[in-house]
């Protein structure tokens, strides 16, 4: 009897410790462990942050700033962002006048945490032909749309891999492996888009927006732009520019009109209701789509 008693007091210390092993505690732990070798990775807007997920995957840890939907142009970093960027050992922005133009949100959030250019952060567009805004407050200022080319695209995966890479050489492979095949997914893109475009009567080629951020897009794929307002570091929607908008749109044959997710859309409205042409669709321009919608 004392002999099986033991034997039953093995067997459940043996099983207690086979439980231990798979109990949830346990593979916390793991998991802690696991993001704490990571390096963490700071987007300022989700069009970035889903570039640079599409390239280092679960590999980092990776948080982005400006939520989807809303205008990385002026932003209130919240507590939440600031210890982010402080604990950051990588910080991505766009640059050329977006985060740091206007009221320079992000520049004041890198400063106040004590982080330096192309040492803690860097901007993505780095290496881009920089197309310059015209209006009467911004002339002269860099235009910060360069990713609606994806040529430009291009160039800010590359400029995000290459600075994972030397951060974490450990999985510099990785990141050469996905940088390629994003890289092809984007060429591939760009290639059906000139073919689509191409396909539109030249008459009816106008794209409509409430933001004039189609500069560069309009440049890479022969599509003019017509807009409210030009960039949204400047007054949305005042009477005077749209009534300017309603009369171009009044001499042109275009069917319809874009709004962007990232803008209050009532200034489109008024144009639409002005000039009978409808709104087609949100588009995303300076955010990417919520999960799940298209
Ligand atoms: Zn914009």
């Amino acid at each position: 009897m004392n002999r099986m008693k033991k034997l039953f007091v093995a067997a459940l210390v043996v099983l207690g410790i086979a439980g231990c092993a798979t109990s949830k505690d346990t593979s916390k732990d793991n998991s802690s462990k696991a993001n704490t070798e990571k390096i963490n990775v700071v987007t300022t807007n989700s069009i970035i942050y889903d570039m640079t997920k599409n390239i280092a995957g679960d590999l980092v840890n990776l948080h982005s700033i400006v939520p989807v939907g809303q205008d990385p142009h002026e932003y209130e970093p919240l507590p939440e962002d600031v210890q982010k960027v402080q604990k950051a050992d990588l910080i991505f922005y766009n640059g050329i006048n977006l985060e740091n133009g206007g009221d320079a949100w992000f520049t004041k959030m890198v400063n106040n945490a004590k982080k330096e250019a192309n040492k803690d952060y860097f901007a993505v567009s780095d290496g881009v032909e920089v197309i310059y805004l015209e209006g009467q407050n911004e002339a002269g200022k860099e235009d910060p749309h360069a990713w609606l080319n994806i040529e430009n695209g291009v160039i800010y995966a590359k400029n995000i891999a290459k600075q994972l890479i030397a951060k974490d050489p450990k999985n510099k492979e990785t990141y050469e492996k996905n940088l390629a095949a994003y890289v092809e997914k984007l060429e591939a893109l760009d290639k059906d888009a000139k073919q689509r475009i191409a396909k539109i009567p030249e008459e009816k080629r106008l794209i409509v927006t409430s933001e004039g951020c189609f500069k560069y897009f309009s440049k890479a794929y022969d599509i003019p732009s017509a807009y409210i307002w030009e960039i949204n570091t400047e007054e949305e929607g005042t009477p005077e520019q749209i009534t300017k908008l309603v009369r171009q749109l009044r001499a042109s044959k275009v069917p319809s009109l874009f709004v962007e997710s990232s803008v209050d859309e009532r200034p489109m409205k008024t144009v639409s209701q002005e000039t009978g042409l409808p709104i087609f669709s949100t588009i995303f321009t300076d955010s990417i789509a919520e999960a799940g919608k298209d």
